[in-house]
């Protein structure tokens, strides 16, 4: 399968994931306007005192959140660009949009793995539909180590420029693109390695490579940063020998870079 069939095939079926959440907040939305409407048009006047006026301007200020947080993920959704100030609502609420997706995914049977691709490919759009001009050197690749060939002899844990350059995996590849555009590049044995590596080298962006589960763990962290997830590959199932597309961390390199 081409990648481009592959990547529609993927969109297709997360599609219905972020259609149903949107058709349930256009839902919530209407529900609201309706109790909105029951308040006001009730034919009593003595309801509206204090406490109807202050759940009154409750709904309403819940209905437009609902509104603006679905029209925002319509929006990225469908690659349109999006004010500024919807940028900034979206990045303080999509890190606790989440829980929402995973809850609303549990109760509609979908693959936990497709939900959080939806995440991450929600994350995305969001930090592709905004500009940087960051320096290469303040842009970290993290990569899991199970993206090293299980064979290969060397620490690169420790240091990645221990791979000698065999060509064996990705390692040397992703080497070369860092050296490109001076990017910082580590390889990380897990989340604590990687949240110390962040802390130390206090990047102003991260590509961050890993599977689905790790990526949205990594982006629910790293709330201030901006990160743009790339999904590896798993030819010989999780952990092992692990591959990357390498246009697609080329691509984020070039944007944080403002190219
Ligand atoms: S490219 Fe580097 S890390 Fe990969 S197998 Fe060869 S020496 Fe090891």
């Amino acid at each position: 399968m081409k990648l481009s069939e592959a990547n529609s095939a993927k969109r297709e079926g997360l599609d219905g994931i972020l259609l149903t959440i949107m058709l349930i907040m256009l839902l919530t939305t209407l529900l609201l306007i309706g109790a909105i409407y029951k308040f006001v048009y009730n034919g009593n006047h003595l309801y509206i005192l204090w406490t109807a006026i202050f759940m009154l301007l409750v709904l309403v200020i819940i209905g437009v959140l609902l509104f603006v947080a679905g029209l925002t993920l319509f929006l990225l959704w469908y690659n349109k660009k999006i004010p500024k100030p919807m940028a900034v609502f979206a990045e303080t609420f999509i890190p606790y949009l989440y829980p929402v997706l995973e809850g609303m995914g549990k109760v509609l049977g979908y693959d936990k793995n497709k939900i959080r691709r939806a995440y991450t490919a929600i994350n995305n759009r969001l930090v592709y539909s905004k500009s940087y001009s960051y320096r290469g050197e303040e842009i970290l690749i993290l990569s899991p180590h199970c993206i090293q060939k299980n064979t290969c002899p060397h620490k690169l844990t420790v240091e990645v420029r221990n791979c000698t350059g065999c060509g064996k995996c990705p390692v040397k590849p992703l080497l070369a693109l860092a050296d490109k555009y001076n990017a910082k590049f580590s390889l990380v044995s897990g989340g604590t390695i990687a949240r110390r590596i962040i802390k130390e080298s206090r990047p102003e962006a991260i590509i961050a490579i890993a599977c689905e589960r790790d990526l949205v763990g990594g982006l629910i962290d790293t709330k201030k940063i901006p990160v743009i997830a790339v999904i590896n590959i798993r030819p010989e199932g999780p952990c092992v020998n692990t591959l990357v597309r390498l246009e697609e961390v080329e691509k984020a390199i070039v944007h944080f870079i403002g190219g």
